[in-house]
């Protein structure tokens, strides 16, 4: 199995402002992904998985070029952030992956059912292609050279999600850890075809 590389959302440094994500609740969904974050680390290093945690206080095109100068083939990328709407009622969890890659679709829809599995009671808004993305595409999910998704792991504007991302943290990263078990299986049993065409090498042959 490959490695897991894991990136706590916002927190750094962009144009010299520390980003602090949505504010909410009297928190920030920085410091709340940086503690999921560190939850999965010690969830996978419980299960023998090798883990990359990508530094805090890089900005999104750092955390990228970190990833990419150290990424190896059979490893995954997962970014970790809290969604927000304007309206409080808005809740659940979604993952993105870049559009048109059938392989990366199955990936996302196999992350949200490990974390749906070990908390039911966040409701699933399903697996997102980056498109459906306020901007139309997700840096993340499209310029990382493996298999990389963007979670939104609740809303921390409802406050039944921010309940459940402050108090029930040990479930959440046992379920996002092990649905990225799954899909790193999955994807060391595909051949690895490593390259700089890697998203548009899979597009072309979905499987
Ligand atoms: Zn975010």
């Amino acid at each position: 199995m490959g490695r897991v590389i894991l990136s706590a959302g916002h927190g750094g440094y962009e144009n010299g402002t520390q980003d602090p994500g949505t504010i909410a609740g009297g928190t920030t969904e920085a410091q709340e992904m940086i503690r999921l974050r560190d939850a999965m680390v010690s969830e996978l290093r419980s299960r023998r998985v090798s883990v990359l945690s990508v530094p805090d206080d890089l900005s999104q095109q750092q955390t990228i070029e970190w990833i990419n100068t150290r990424a190896r083939v059979g490893d995954i990328a997962l970014e970790v952030h809290a969604n927000a709407a304007p309206n409080p009622d808005a809740k659940g969890a979604s993952v993105y992956y870049i559009t048109n890659n059938n392989a990366r679709a199955s990936d996302a829809d196999r992350l949200l059912r490990g974390l749906i599995a070990y908390l039911p009671v966040l409701s699933s808004r399903g697996a997102q292609p980056d498109s459906n993305g306020g901007v139309g595409r997700l840096a993340f999910c499209r310029e990382i050279i493996v298999p990389s998704l963007l979670a939104e792991v609740g809303f921390l504007t409802n406050p039944d999600d921010r309940a459940l991302i402050q108090n029930r943290r040990e479930d959440l990263a046992a379920g996002l850890v092990a649905g990225l078990v799954d899909c790193s299986l999955a994807i060391t049993v595909r051949p690895p075809r490593l390259s700089r065409n890697w998203h548009r090498d899979e597009r072309q042959t979905p499987r």
